[in-house]
């Protein structure tokens, strides 16, 4: 994940984890108040336990574009509901079906789709294939443009089963997982609507979280979530946190308003990480060519000619580059180093915790530590404490300033 963090904040219903559940000892009796609480009050508990556990068992829905405009979409054969801009039905398909964009619907073989066709397994614990990648929930396709915009709805517990491979490893310990599990859990919950112009909450590429559906499902990952159904992270308010993280910290976790300027989160704070070492990114040196910075900065709309000099003009406590000053032909413009690295690009120059800056042989040398924007969790650090026996909820809170992990309901 690379976030650039989307500010909608949620007002949870909450439920302390472990609290709820067990309830203070009542006084001794005194009143018919009491005799009745005494009579009544077991059968209203089991009632409200039975209400809040079938909210649990529906977790919230999150929308995932995995295609803004597809030129055709294949269906993998199986047993699928229907419904949408079709008479609802379930349907049988013995072979794969492509689906291509008629003037107004699709056309599915010889027969006519409406604009807005939503399809689900017929077995609800299985999946829809799509173009040959298995996915849970429902397929939701719509005509856009020339082509087919194609949504995976699904479940946030479903979506961080499709997560979990894609942001970590299946052969991690198990509590960096559940730890992974109530992040990503979090970070989805948090930031619904993401893409919301796009008409979906999330893409599947790092912008957002690296989503892959069902394909990405292991025995450890879905383990991790099932053993954390429910549970995110909140703070101080019992708001869902900013749950964002990143690979490798390189030593220091930085505070968020020293790299994003929505920054300033009470839980997003310098932690200093000596676990994150054994990172194979711990250490890089990027050669970045001049002619791709020219052309990015003046992409970006900074029209500066091209790049004499690159100057470090301040750091952050942590040891980051804060600002840089970019020396070109034709101007001279100060840019967070952040802001400069995503710009030129972010997975070439791993992290602005730089040892230093140098020309050679048509390249800018950057040499640096740590891979990302360094705030929140450090997921190598984080499988270095699981690796030595601490539990997901102690990790979670080493990186994550007087948060709690509560059960989610909404
Ligand atoms: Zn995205
Ligand atoms: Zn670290």
């Amino acid at each position: 994940m690379e976030n650039k963090e989307a500010d909608l904040s949620f007002s949870p219903s909450f439920r302390k984890k472990g609290q709820g559940r067990s309830l203070p000892i009542p006084p001794p009796e005194k009143n018919s108040e009491s005799r009745w609480r005494r009579r009544f009050l077991p059968t209203l508990l089991f009632a409200f336990a039975l209400a809040s556990s079938a909210r649990a068992d529906r977790p919230p829905l999150i929308r995932i574009g995995l295609r803004a405009s597809a030129p055709s979409v294949v269906l993998g054969a199986g047993a699928y509901f229907l419904t949408g801009s079709v008479p609802r039905r379930e349907v049988k398909y013995r072979q794969p079906q492509e689906i291509l964009p008629a003037k107004t619907g699709f056309f599915v073989g010889k027969e006519r789709w409406g604009n807005k066709i939503t399809i689900e397994p017929a077995d609800p614990e299985g999946v829809v294939t799509v173009n040959k990648r298995p996915f849970r929930g429902a397929i939701e396709l719509d005509r856009r443009g020339a082509g087919i915009r194609v949504v995976n709805r699904l479940s946030v517990e479903d979506y961080v089963r499709g997560v979990l491979l894609m942001e970590t490893s299946d052969q991690w310990p198990v509590e960096a997982l559940k730890a992974q599990s109530v992040i990503s859990r979090t970070y989805a919950l948090r930031n619904r609507g993401r893409h919301g112009s796009s008409g979906y909450d999330f893409c599947p590429s790092p912008h957002c979280q690296t989503y892959a559906g069902a394909s990405a499902e292991r025995k450890t990952t879905d383990a991790a979530v099932k053993r954390t159904r429910g549970e995110v992270l909140v703070d101080r308010k019992k708001k869902l946190i900013s749950a964002v993280y990143h690979s490798c910290c390189g030593g220091s976790t930085e505070s968020a308003e020293n790299v994003w300027e929505h920054g300033g989160q009470p839980y997003l704070k310098v932690v200093r990480c000596g676990w994150c070492r054994s990172s194979p990114r711990f250490h890089w040196m990027a050669r970045v060519p001049y002619a791709l910075v020219d052309q990015r900065l003046a992409s970006a709309g900074y029209h500066i000619g091209a790049v004499r000099a690159i100057g470090i003009l301040s750091h952050t406590p942590s040891g980051r580059v804060y600002q840089v000053r970019i020396f070109g032909e034709r101007g001279t413009r100060d840019l967070l180093a952040n802001t400069f690295r995503n710009i030129v690009n972010p997975a070439l120059i791993r992290s602005t915790l730089w040892a230093g800056v140098s020309k050679l042989d048509g390249a800018w040398q950057i040499h640096g530590s740590g891979w990302g924007h360094g705030v929140g969790l450090c997921q190598w650090g984080m499988k270095t404490l699981a690796d030595n026996s601490m539990t997901y909820g102690q990790i979670l809170r080493i990186y994550y300033h007087r948060v709690e992990v509560v059960d989610w309901t909404e």
